[in-house]
Formats: structure tokens, C-alpha cells, sequence
């Protein structure tokens, strides 16, 4: 089983609608969604879920205010300013501490130094993730909870998941759609993969992200391949982007012109594949095949 991440240096360059797109051609496949912050292949893919396990991505602190003596020693440890007092009174004294869960780091100081043992610390559940089945083959996938962080966490339970059902089920390719950027979530979604893809688009700051994000896949070992979406919109740029990877010895596996088709094909919950058979889908096909031939 070989797999194939598709990432791009930041959101909304087409990278969701072009790994939709692949997964339409793909045979005996599973896919990811590995863009965990703005998961949104499910809205092509269509998955009906099968299975929903909630994801924990650590543990937080929580103060009982029954055994709370309102001292404050917790409130000024805390690094993080999480803890305020004049919580809720408890019956015996006037203050007590709360807890702000979405400044809580987890990092459990607070309760090592409780005097009084009034503060718990329980696994927090920060999202759910999913087993699905779609009209391509099985899907893991998941729902990170509002301003929830772990993200790379998850993104590591995902694709560990995803690889678990591809050799149950024997499948040929992993498909993940991973996150955008250079930060946690991306070093989860690529590492170890056998083949990034980076959509990128000619724009200054798209060739910038891409810099970035080229050096972070080289730096984990891992020979990216460039895919330049809406590479009409700047020619210029793109012949830039172009010869900048030939000196580096990327290949461009896909220049994909400015096309509302993708746009449309998801309005209808469709990939661009079912959509059209259009100059963009030809394009796309010669890009599957590019990776089939890139992984040998
Ligand atoms: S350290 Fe314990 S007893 Fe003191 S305020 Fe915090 S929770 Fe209450
Ligand atoms: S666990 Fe750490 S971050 Fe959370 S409230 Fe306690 S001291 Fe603050």
C-alpha cells in the first residue's frame, strides 16, 4: 500500500477539490481527511458514517468547588492564566476558583499543588472522528471541536487508522487530503508518506508558502511533486514557480488552468472527474498517472 498526501502551503488553493478529484480516479483506495481545522472532503465524498469514536486529545484541569478553599495558590501557579477566582461560591467560603478550559494547556500544575485535592484532571474530549463509507472506497475523517487544538494529534489517529483499514482490506493507495501551512498538523499529515503532492497557485504569496512548505517535506526526507493550480491567472509566475523546481529538481506534475467547473462539480456534490470531461479532468488523469508513476 503506498500513500499519497496532498498538502499545500496554505488554505483555499484548491487542494480539497483536487484531492476529490483524484479519489474519483484512484482504484481500491482509502482516503484521509487529514485537514482536520477545515475538514470539508465530505462535502464532495459524501460519507456514510459507520463508526464515531470520540477523540481525546489530553487531559484538563477542573476544579470541584465543594473541596475548594478558594486559597489561590492554583490561579497564580498556573502559567497560562487559566484559573480565575470568584467562581461560584461553594456554601462554606465567598471564592473559588473556575477553570477557563480553552486557556487550559493540560500541563498539570495546578493540581500538584492543590492543598486541598480539589482539582481534577479528566481526559477532555476536543472533537470526534469517523469510519465512513463513500461511493470510492472507505473514508476516516473527523470533527474537531470549536477552538479546539490537538489538531496534530488527530491528524496522526487519522491516518494511523486510515492505514490500519488499507491493510485489512488490502488496498493500493492511502489518499489523504492534509492541512495546509508548515505547522504541527502538516508534520503529522506527511510524515512517513510515501509521496507529497503540493497544489500551490502563482500568486507572491502562494510561491512563498510554497518555498516553505517545500522545504519542510525535503527536510522530513520526502521528494515533493508541485501541482500549480490556476496557473493561467499569473503565466509569468508560473513559468517562475517552474524553473524554480527544475533548480531544485521537483517535478511540476500538473499545471491546472482558472476553472469555475470545480466549483459547480461541488455545488453538485461531484468531483470535477463526474463532473466534466473537460480539459481540466484530462489534466488531472495525466497527474494521477504521474503519481502512479512516481511511486514506482
Ligand atoms: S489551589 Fe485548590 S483549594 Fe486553592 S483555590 Fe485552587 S482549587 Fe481551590
Ligand atoms: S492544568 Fe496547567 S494550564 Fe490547566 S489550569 Fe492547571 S496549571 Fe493552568
Amino acid at each position: 500500500m503506498k500513500e499519497v498526501v496532498i498538502i499545500s502551503g496554505k488554505g483555499g488553493t484548491g487542494k480539497t477539490s483536487i484531492t476529490a478529484a483524484l479519489a474519483s480516479l484512484a482504484n481500491n483506495t482509502v482516503f484521509a481527511d487529514c485537514d482536520v481545522d477545515a475538514a470539508d472532503l465530505h462535502l464532495v465524498l459524501n460519507p456514510v458514517v459507520s463508526k464515531e469514536t470520540d477523540f481525546s486529545g489530553g487531559s484538563r484541569a477542573e476544579i470541584i468547588s465543594d473541596k475548594c478553599a478558594g486559597c489561590g495558590i492554583c490561579a497564580r501557579m498556573c502559567r497560562f492564566d487559566a484559573i480565575k477566582l470568584n467562581g461560584p461560591p461553594n456554601g462554606a467560603i465567598e471564592k473559588t476558583c473556575q477553570v477557563d478550559p480553552i486557556s487550559c494547556e493540560g500541563c498539570k500544575v495546578c493540581v500538584e499543588f492543590c492543598p486541598t485535592d480539589a482539582i481534577s484532571f479528566e481526559p477532555a474530549i476536543n472533537g470526534k472522528w469517523f469510519v465512513s463509507d463513500t461511493r470510492f472506497g472507505p473514508m476516516v475523517h473527523a470533527r474537531l471541536g470549536i477552538a479546539e487544538e490537538n489538531s496534530g494529534k488527530l491528524v496522526t489517529l487519522i491516518r494511523k487508522e486510515a492505514k490500519k483499514i488499507a491493510e485489512e482490506q488490502g488496498k493500493d493507495f492511502l489518499i489523504c487530503d492534509g492541512s495546509p501551512g508548515t505547522g504541527c498538523p502538516v508534520i503529522a499529515s506527511i510524515t512517513g508518506a510515501d509521496l507529497v503532492v503540493v497544489v500551490t497557485e502563482p500568486t507572491l504569496s502562494g510561491q512563498h508558502d510554497l518555498d516553505r512548505v517545500v522545504s519542510l517535506t525535503e527536510s522530513f526526507g520526502i521528494q515533493p511533486l508541485i501541482c500549480i493550480n490556476k496557473a493561467d491567472i499569473n503565466p509569468q509566475l508560473s513559468d517562475v514557480i517552474k524553473s524554480e523546481a527544475r533548480r531544485k529538481g521537483i517535478k511540476v506534475i500538473a499545471e491546472l488552468p482558472y476553472d469555475d467547473a470545480f466549483t459547480k462539480a461541488q455545488m453538485m456534490k461531484s468531483t470535477l472527474i463526474e463532473y466534466s470531461g473537460g480539459a481540466t479532468t484530462q489534466r488531472l488523469r495525466a497527474m494521477w498517472r504521474e503519481v502512479i508513476y512516481e511511486l514506482g
